[in-house]
């Protein structure tokens, strides 16, 4: 009997079609994420489910799913994933990390430059017709060249915002659980406290997942500790950072500017705090959005199920010892 797969989402055709060979396939249409309810309904007869960030898969959903095997998750990230639960049912839960490092780490130097060098608010200025002549202190920004770069999590990403950040001749430090010889090594990278890091750092970017560890880690204490001319950067997942304390941040000149892609919850509207704010760069969590990356990781996310379904142990298993 053929395999059944519920995708909660369109993703890049590729990955549609690989999982088609195999299974039979089911995909929510909808633009926005299916409802719980359907989510319920559709994970009961399912062998195998493809999720995005944005589904929460917690214990009640795990609890409907009879026949589950696998969850495919397209992201890196799979803190929308309840792991324990899924582990102690026997289900396998992937992920697709490295297809997407260069993407995100290119957004978030982008995030770098925009807040830095003003690209938006110059942009803004250009439009709204404000531009009479070239002025010396017009729109004065922040070099990211011979700048410090403080690097929270020197995982992939992080990494991949170094290797950018080294050819800009930037002075590198980070803050990991691990020693990262590699980018010692390679970027000149200098491993120190979260506190040094802070302190020190002129753009401060993070890169670590979010966990019961990291939940918060950017609070009003340490906003306090970084330098008025500060840059905070985020494209890891915005539960990070205490949205509340960032912004008074902000608003206090505690800090001087963010470029944000996540955000404590997801979407922002444009009455959002955040958005009165000059000194910000907004994405709409747009890390790995290339053609190119989102491609890859449909046949990623879609290639584990199908490996996972016919009994193979696909690579990118977030809780191996379910097959162990
Ligand atoms: P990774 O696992 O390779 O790297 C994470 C690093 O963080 C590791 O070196 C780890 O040791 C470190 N770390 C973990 N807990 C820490 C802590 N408490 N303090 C300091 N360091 C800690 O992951 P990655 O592939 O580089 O991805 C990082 C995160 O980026 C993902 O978890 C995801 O949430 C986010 N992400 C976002 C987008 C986006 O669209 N904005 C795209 C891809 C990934």
């Amino acid at each position: 009997m053929m395999h059944k797969i519920y995708v909660t989402r369109k993703i890049p055709q590729q990955g549609l079609d690989l999982l088609k060979r195999y299974a039979e396939v089911k995909i929510w249409e909808g633009e926005l994420p299916p409802p719980r309810d359907i989510l319920r309904k559709e994970i009961r007869e399912v062998d195998g489910i493809l999720t995005l960030l944005t589904d929460r898969i917690d214990k009640e959903i795990l609890g409907a799913a009879k026949n589950l095997k696998v969850i495919g998750n397209y992201a890196v990230g799979f803190d929308n994933i309840d792991i324990d639960e899924a582990t102690r049912r026997g289900i396998v839960v992937t992920n697709t990390p490295g297809v997407l490092t260069e993407t995100t780490a290119d957004l978030a130097f982008a995030l770098m430059m925009a807040v830095g060098r003003n690209i938006v608010r110059g942009d803004r200025y250009v439009r709204e017709g404000n531009w009479k002549t070239w002025e010396p202190m017009l729109l004065l920004g922040m070099d990211i060249n011979e700048a410090t770069l403080g690097i929270i999590g020197m995982g992939r990403i992080g990494q991949a915002l170094a290797r950018r950040a080294f050819g800009f001749n930037m002075r590198i430090l980070y803050y990991d659980e691990y020693n990262i010889q590699e980018a010692e090594r390679s970027f000149n990278a200098k491993k120190v406290s979260l506190e040094e890091l802070l302190q020190v750092s002129d753009y401060i970017s993070i890169h670590a997942p979010l966990t019961p560890s990291t939940r918060n880690m950017i609070g009003s204490k340490e906003f306090s500790m970084m330098r008025k001319e500060a840059i905070l950067i985020n494209t890891s997942r915005g539960l990070l950072v205490d949205e509340a304390a960032l912004i008074e941040a902000l608003e206090r000149g505690t800090i001087a500017g963010a470029g944000l892609d996540v955000f404590q919850e997801e979407p922002i509207g444009k009455d959002h705090p955040l958005c009165r704010l000059p000194n910000v760069v907004l994405v709409p969590h747009i890390g790995s959005a290339s053609y190119h990356t989102r491609t890859k990781m449909a046949l990623m996310a879609a290639g584990s199920i199908i490996e996972t379904l016919t009994g193979k142990r696909p690579e990118n298993i977030v809780n191996p010892e379910v097959l162990a």
